[in-house]
């Protein structure tokens, strides 16, 4: 594989994977872990159930909100916030299986004001903005302030709170470095840096809360993810640990997946997956990634590599002397072949030299043909008349 492909994998199982964690945490959403162990052990299959009754795979507002922005940035071709709030209220309108009451508000808010912002509210720190960083963390790709501007206006729709802010731009870049291959200790760097700047995000001494509340929601995430060692062991300490497990589920996921790439997510979890929602995730996911700064200064690069090559082989002189060697002859022949038309050349100070590609194109016209090689000089007994 590339290292361009391994970016578009990693991206891609980014995406899925927070539809995975989504799917696999419904059925544990809002219970405790001592519920979870009885009923189920260790909750480690998707099976579906839980308070909403999903089938089994079925998918929430976390992953359906996320393909909504995605969506939106596909067809449209770029970023376009109000259009991303339209389709939030065609989303709500459709009467989704779960939202959140600040994502409802915040919806709300804008059908009634056309205002793109909430007002900033010291309750709104919910996760409900973080679990939709999948698609803003693949089309931004390559460009932190582009990341930064998509991320908080994507997020303030519905939450407008420092924490959530933090949360999102936090998790948007684990996930492009995760995505562009960066190692366990960067990942654990990019945690401890929201931390340093919010120390309410203290993951060491975990304490078991995995609310709603996007510090709780945070730490479960960050501590699974650095005491784990596998994609699925990640998921399932994070959704064995209840309370918002969907979505907790949802965020550890697209960390997880763009970390361990697609390899790790678990076969048995993908076959249960909605095969709708997996199919879109496969369809929009690569493309957005084509979208993004990234992917952007890539062909421009290759297209000046290969112009670039390209002229350079045109210019690129060869020195008589060298072309002599080349067509096994003398150096004095090739001048003559010059003349005559048969090469293309050039005299530069004194010294004559032949352009490569007319060299090449000689070689390959006349290279198995005895009346046309090149003189050997004057014993030579060619046809092409050795002057
Ligand atoms: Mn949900
Ligand atoms: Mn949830």
């Amino acid at each position: 594989m590339t290292p361009d492909e391994d970016v578009h994998t990693r991206a891609q199982a980014a995406f899925l994977g927070l539809a995975l964690g989504d799917a696999l945490g419904a059925t544990t959403e809002f219970m405790s872990p001592a519920e979870i162990r009885g009923k189920y052990k260790v909750h480690r299959k998707i099976r579906g159930g839980g308070w909403l009754g999903v089938k089994p795979g079925q998918v929430t507002d976390d992953t359906e909100m996320s393909l909504a922005i995605a969506r939106v940035v596909l067809l449209r071709g770029h970023w376009e916030l109000r259009l991303i709030a339209d389709s939030f209220v065609a989303w709500m309108k459709g009467k989704p299986i779960d939202i959140g009451s600040t994502v409802r508000k915040g919806i709300r808010h804008y059908m009634n004001s056309g205002e793109l912002e909430m007002p900033y509210n010291e309750w709104d720190a919910g996760n409900g903005a973080a679990m939709r960083m999948a698609p803003v963390a693949l089309f931004t790709l390559g460009d932190e302030r582009e990341l930064k501007r998509c991320t908080l206006q994507q997020a303030r729709l519905t939450h407008n709170h420092v924490l959530s802010d933090g949360a999102c731009l936090c998790i948007g870049r684990m996930v492009q470095a995760a995505i562009l291959g960066a190692d366990r200790a960067t990942l654990r760097e990019l945690a401890s840096k929201l931390v340093v700047k919010y120390p309410t995000f203290q993951f060491n001494k975990y304490r078991g809360n995995s609310s709603g509340y996007v510090v709780d929601t945070l730490q479960t995430v960050f501590h699974y993810l650095f005491t784990t060692n596998s994609f699925e062991e990640c998921l399932v300490g994070v959704v064995n640990q209840g309370g918002d497990a969907d979505t907790t589920g949802a965020i550890a996921g697209m960390i997880a997946g763009a970390y361990y790439g697609p390899e790790q997510l678990p076969r048995q979890w993908l076959r249960k997956l909605d095969k709708q929602v997996r199919k879109e995730i496969e369809y929009l996911s690569p493309r957005l990634v084509r979208m993004s700064p990234w992917a952007e200064r890539k062909p421009a690069l290759a297209q000046t590599e290969v112009r670039g090559a390209e002229m350079m082989k045109k210019i690129e002189l060869v020195s008589a002397e060298k072309a002599a060697e080349q067509l096994n002859t003398t150096p004095l022949n090739i001048l003559m072949h010059v003349k005559r038309g048969l090469l293309k050349g050039q005299e530069c100070e004194g010294t004559w030299f032949v352009m490569s590609d007319s060299l090449e194109r000689f070689a390959a016209e006349n290279g198995g043909d005895k009346s046309n090689q090149v003189c050997k000089g004057k014993k030579c007994s060619c046809a092409t008349s050795c002057g």
